[in-house]
């Protein structure tokens, strides 16, 4: 597996006087079995990206390629392409509609067109890697807790057995000990399955902790790609790009924990 961007650009509403350039010169490359974090404050472009990668958008400048091939050419299988790069939106829970949860989970690799047999191996193994119970499965989802309800919705996309597998703010809006499970989640789903991950958050402790490569985004630009340690010692620019106070202290503590002095010359915007 892998995705490539090639001068991607995207400008929302085109030609009016809303137009907005959310996605600017975007080079990336994605290989397999990579744990990424994507972060930038909100509106930086983490979410216009992510959905790029799937095909849910399409550039308005620029080549993606995954697996070799131009996502845009016409006899490309977007449809495939959907289930091969998994998507997990933000408060997925609020997706879920289905009387149990196992119907739920079903609902996604059913419409692959696969026989029933396959559609259901494939839901009870999405829901034991998120540690949902077989006694759960006939549960409506609305009896679960936030926190369970969010894994249900994970396994729904698990189950369409996606290469690449995109969170985008999966801690959002639980209490510190659901944020715990999900992201301890999501680090063994990577170490298990060898799942290519991508974490997005606009928290830098969510991510930093669990990636191995840390995608920095300011104004639709990639400001920093590196392991996570080397992006830290950028603490000036990543405060000005206003990733906030605590998270620049916390960036200080994981530099000298790194074993980096902290006072590395520090870059500004400018100089990134
Ligand atoms: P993030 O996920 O980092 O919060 P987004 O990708 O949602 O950022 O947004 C990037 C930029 O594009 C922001 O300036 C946002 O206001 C703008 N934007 C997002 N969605 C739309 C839309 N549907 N129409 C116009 N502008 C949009």
């Amino acid at each position: 597996m892998s995705i490539i961007l090639d001068h991607v650009n995207y400008i929302y509403s085109q030609g009016t006087a809303y137009e907005k350039h959310a996605l600017q010169d975007i080079n990336l490359k994605i290989e397999d079995g990579e744990f990424i974090g994507l972060i930038g404050h909100t509106g930086s472009g983490k979410s216009t990206l992510i959905q790029h990668l799937n095909g849910l958008m399409k550039a308005t400048e620029g080549c993606i390629y995954y697996n070799g091939q131009d996502i845009y050419d016409s006899d490309y299988n977007l449809k495939e392409l959907r289930s091969k790069v998994g998507l997990v939106f933000q408060y997925p829970e609020h997706q879920l509609f289905e009387t149990s949860i196992i119907k739920d989970v079903k609902f996604g690799p059913s419409n692959l067109g696969l026989p029933a047999l396959e559609v259901d191996l494939r839901a009870y193994e999405a829901l034991k890697q998120v540690g949902i119970g077989e006694d759960m499965i006939d549960l409506s989802p609305f009896e679960l807790s936030g926190g369970q309800k969010r894994r249900v919705a994970i396994a729904g996309v698990l189950a369409m057995k996606p290469e690449v597998l995109i969170l985008d703010e999966p801690t959002a809006g639980l209490d510190p000990k659901g944020r715990d499970e999900i992201l301890n989640l999501v680090s063994s789903l990577h170490k298990e399955n060898k799942i290519t991950v991508i974490l997005v958050s606009h928290s830098m402790e969510d991510v930093a902790n669990y990636v191995e490569r840390l995608i920095v985004m300011d104004h639709g630009k990639i400001m920093f790609d590196n392991e996570p340690k080397k992006v830290f010692t950028h603490y000036k620019a990543l405060e000005q790009i206003g990733l906030a106070a605590p998270q620049v202290t916390y960036v200080m503590n994981r530099l000298k924990e790194c074993g980096q002095s902290v006072n590395t010359e520090p870059t500004t915007v400018d100089e990134a």
